[in-house]
């Protein structure tokens, strides 16, 4: 059996009920292949591209998984569409957005899949979560950035009880 393999990927919500968005997005993960290790909290932080839109919800889990890469890339574009990801603005208003940060030590460069995720280390809204996570883990990959600009909205361990209300303690879906 192909080894587990340990990913760190970035949710991210805009649009509707944006703390059911990153639920439902992670139990989706949780039932595709997917197993929960850890999660942040979720952080309020404001939009960077397109600017005239609404705050974002944004977190990061860390899994572990069987999938190959590019199936991964898959379940997490599933998930996105599950969710009715809207994309009509690039940066735009989304339901969900899930990006890879990183699986393991990998260096990627597809047309498909960029590894570890080329903007990871500009952005606030990822390294202050992973920065929560694993500190180590942001400055082995990334140069060190202020986490400015991003406000915790909800502590990690509340964030797993609402999940495990969805996906039962044991992690089964
Ligand atoms: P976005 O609309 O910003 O979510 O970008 C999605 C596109 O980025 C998809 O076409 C993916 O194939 C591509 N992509 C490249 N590297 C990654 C990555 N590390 N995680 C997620 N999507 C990626």
């Amino acid at each position: 059996m192909k080894p587990f393999a340990q990913t760190w990927l970035s949710l991210g919500s805009n649009l509707g009920d944006r703390l059911e968005n990153l639920l439902a997005g992670t139990a989706f993960l949780l039932s595709h292949g997917l197993e929960w290790k850890n999660g942040s909290g979720v952080y309020e932080t404001e939009p960077v591209g397109y600017t005239a839109q609404p705050a974002f919800l944004n977190m990061v889990i860390h899994a572990k998984t069987r999938l190959s890469p590019l199936a991964l890339l898959e379940v997490c574009q599933q998930a996105e569409k599950a969710l009715l990801r809207q994309r009509t603005i690039r940066w735009g208003p989304r339901t969900l957005d899930v990006d890879i940060l990183l699986i393991d030590d990998l260096i990627l460069h597809l047309s498909a899949l960029t590894l570890p995720h080329p903007r990871m280390a500009e952005r606030a809204f990822v390294l202050g979560p992973l920065g929560e996570m694993d500190p180590g883990l942001m400055t082995k990959w990334t140069l060190p950035h202020l986490t400015e600009g991003i406000r915790l909205q909800m502590p990690a361990s509340d964030f797993r009880d609402r999940l495990s209300r969805i996906i039962g303690e044991d992690g089964a879906v």
